[in-house]
């Protein structure tokens, strides 16, 4: 049932994609955090949640839009008592979702009710497995939970792809990704990573630069994601396809040209409800207020997201994935498709 859910969505998408209309969304349920990531602002902001039931109008909205696929995000997302139902409900709207979590909120309760959830991935952000430079990365003492969190994860024996985790690369974290591949590895969980970014006037990510990757750090970044690059060909454990790390490695060496299509065929909604291309972009409409739609209609920005892609790309798999995915040549389209099937995550 799972499977002929996932086919429908993705031949939906399709769709969506041939009349260009967006077909995935980032959906932020909440803004509060308990961690203090030098590479967010999530914790800065003094904004409120939205109610279950205005969550569930959104949802509503996106589907009788086309919208097939979610991310649930945050702020952290198990911050909120009601995150179970609002799972439930996107389900019964036969959308296909993930949820990003810090993954420090959970107990063996949690565990086994997400078990029962038929989520597509649950990606637990695990940036090291050393305790001193998680406190610097992520501003809290937050490992050791993190850890008996994942621990209890691996227990329960879920499915290959079930749960995965999501490691930002950044200075002091740049040798150990190889030590958290096998770390997934053990627990059976699925790996994949993304380069920290910063700049300065955007939403969620923060303008700090602590523990960026600069040019001194450069080849030693592009060797790093070219390994990825070529590892996930045949390791179950690493996210592909390849021609994302690839893309990555490509940017580091100052060859970089893919296009973003936020805002095109995928969207973001803010706690309050606000639609923007991309959860670091502002919002041009109000899925509650205008409907998704009109909304759309009010796109600008073109200029700004071009330049954002060409200079200062964030490489958050849910949108640049895409558009490098969209910009291959057909043949390789399907190649980078079937890569990821032989996986079992597809089929
Ligand atoms: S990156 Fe995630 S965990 Fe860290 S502060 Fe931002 S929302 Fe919280
Ligand atoms: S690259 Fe695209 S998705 Fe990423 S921040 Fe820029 S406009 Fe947004």
């Amino acid at each position: 049932m799972a499977r002929l859910n996932l086919i429908g969505n993705s031949l939906s998408a399709l769709l969506q994609i041939t009349i260009q209309k967006p077909f995935y969304s980032t959906l932020f349920i909440t803004k509060r955090c308990n961690s203090r990531c030098v590479f967010c602002n999530a914790s800065d902001n003094k904004l409120r949640d939205p109610s279950l039931d205005e969550i569930k109008r959104i949802i509503d909205e996106c589907r009788d839009f086309g919208i097939c696929a979610m991310t649930i995000t945050g702020g952290e997302p198990m911050l909120r008592p009601d995150i179970f139902e609002i799972l439930k409900y996107i389900e019964s709207k036969g959308i296909v979702y993930s949820m990003v979590t810090n993954g420090t909120l959970w107990d063996e309760d949690k565990i086994n009710e997400i078990r029962k959830r038929k989520i597509y991935t649950l990606s637990f952000s695990l940036d090291t497995l050393d305790s001193r430079k998680y406190r610097r990365i992520r501003g809290i003492d937050g490992l050791p939970l993190l850890k008996r969190n994942l621990e209890l994860a691996a227990e329960k024996n879920m499915r290959h792809g079930f749960v995965s985790t999501l490691t930002t690369v950044n200075e002091l974290n740049i040798n150990e990704v190889f030590d958290i591949v096998e770390f997934d590895r053990r627990n059976k969980f699925r790996f994949t990573c993304a380069p920290v970014s910063h700049g300065q006037n955007f939403r969620f990510r923060a303008n700090s630069g602590a523990h960026s990757l600069n040019s001194r750090s450069a080849g030693n970044v592009s060797g790093l994601f070219n390994k990825l690059a070529e590892q996930c060909k045949r390791d179950k454990t690493i996210i592909g396809p390849s021609v994302y790390y690839r893309n990555i490695s490509r940017f580091f060496e100052g060859n970089y040209s893919v296009p973003c299509d936020a805002g095109k065929y995928y969207i973001s909604i803010g706690t309050d409800a606000g639609v923007s291309a991309c959860q670091d972009f502002p919002e041009f409409g109000n899925v509650l207020k205008d409907g998704l739609k009109k909304a759309l209609g009010n796109r600008t920005q073109e200029q700004r997201i071009n330049a954002c892609a060409k200079n200062n790309p964030c490489f958050y798999g849910c949108t640049t994935f895409f558009s490098m995915l969209l910009r291959q040549p057909l043949l390789e389209k399907f190649a980078s498709i079937a890569e990821e099937s032989w996986k079992g995550l597809l089929l």
